[in-house]
């Protein structure tokens, strides 16, 4: 395995203290190969099937929950169907599962025992799981505010957690410096190369699940953008074989207070005009990997788009009406379905994936001061 910084193309040998370039860009693991029907491992129905694409191997990945491969099931949005990846029955219910059990694996391979990540809460809680499934201690930064859902998963799980008032680049900051008084390992995932290559099981499992094809529309919340990033590549190497003949069109939605994206998308320059807003997965004001994932999303035709806090309501209620009970951060996925298929930019008769990035559960305390305006 090698990482690669694509501002600069400089390559380095990965070592658990890597996270950037000396450009400051992010780095990436090289990629390598293709992924083709004979790279799946046939008699593994958990994430393991996939560990041929991954850059740590199955007989070195020690501390999982056998992760599931999730459900890919029906659901409609205004009357039109549309399909529902399930990756709130993560083992932590967040999809950051897929990317957090490489990272944890890569670290304990290599002896380390401590680490410290910052998280709007799922990254946090899924790295809180993985360290106490592996007895490594944990740390993990959240803004002020974060829900108690994830807070309280956390700390149960025996992580420090550590609130910080500031913006969410405060609570990065506080994370790495962290890192140089209490002898831990920064993993934050924003920036851990190895976190998204475990994000590209979703795309083989979807490929799978639709009868080895790859759906036309793929949509999710965009935050850092590691699920687009994740699914970028894992559907660009089953191309690479000829499995799929084309991408899917990657959709990334923003709300529209905090919508970096979608701005540097359309040429704009960045502003940030409300941080108030229920999705607070995706309270994300610079990515760190901004850059790449625009050049993917155009690279597989499709785009990134904001939604209103109204919208944003409306779909949690209208995939809780069908036995969804997903994030807030999470119906931004689907209200952007709605506002794509209202505007034309995907057509009914084509098949759409969402994603329930993180459970419901995990927000209550939100979704219950909602509820008396959700449900008349
Ligand atoms: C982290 C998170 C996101 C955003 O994912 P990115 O990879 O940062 O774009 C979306 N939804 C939920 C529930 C999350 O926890
Ligand atoms: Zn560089």
């Amino acid at each position: 395995m090698k990482y690669i910084c694509m501002n600069c193309n400089k390559e380095y040998s990965p070592a658990p203290e890597l996270i950037k370039c000396t450009c400051g860009s992010a780095l990436w693991v090289k990629p390598t190969s293709s992924f083709s029907k004979n790279d799946l491992i046939g008699n593994e129905f958990t994430f393991l099937r996939y560990s041929n694409a991954f850059p740590i191997k199955k007989h070195d990945i020690q501390v999982s929950f056998n992760n599931p491969i999730t459900p890919l099931t029906q659901a409609e949005l205004s009357g039109v169907p549309i399909l529902v990846k399930m990756d709130s029955l993560q083992p932590t219910g967040s999809f950051k599962d897929r990317g957090a059990v490489l990272v944890i694996n890569y670290l304990k391979n290599h002896g380390i025992n401590s680490i410290a990540e910052d998280s709007s809460g799922n990254g946090g809680s899924a790295y809180a799981g993985y360290a106490a499934k592996g007895k490594m201690e944990c740390n993990i930064f959240v803004p002020a505010g974060t829900s108690l859902g994830k807070t309280t998963q956390t700390r149960l799980y025996g992580a420090n957690c550590i609130e910080i008032t500031g913006t969410r680049e405060d609570v990065a900051t506080a994370a790495m410096e962290s890192t140089k008084t209490h002898g831990s390992y920064y993993v934050g995932h924003n920036w851990y190369p190895l976190f998204i290559e475990g994000v590209k099981s979703i795309a083989y499992e979807i490929w799978e699940q639709c009868g080895y094809k790859a759906p036309d529309n793929f949509v999710v919340p965009a935050g850092n953008g590691s699920l687009l990033a994740g699914a970028y590549l894992g559907f660009s190497e089953l191309l690479k074989s000829g499995e799929i003949d084309k991408l899917p069109r990657l959709f990334g939605v923003q709300s529209e207070g905090v919508q970096p994206f979608v701005q540097v998308f359309n040429n704009t320059d960045i502003e940030i005009t409300s941080l108030n807003t229920i999705a607070e997965g995706i309270k994300i004001q610079r990515s760190s990997r901004l850059k790449e994932i625009v050049e993917f999303v155009r690279g597989s035709k499709g785009c990134f788009i904001s939604v209103s806090e109204q919208q944003i309501q409306l779909a949690l209620k209208e995939m809780g009406s069908q036995g969804y009970f997903i994030e807030p951060t999470s119906a931004t996925a689907f209200a952007g379905i709605a506002h794509l298929l209202k505007t034309g930019e995907i057509n009914a008769k084509e098949v759409t994936v969402g994603v329930i990035t993180g459970n419901g559960l995990k927000a209550t305390n939100t979704i219950e001061h909602l509820i008396n305006v959700l449900i008349d």
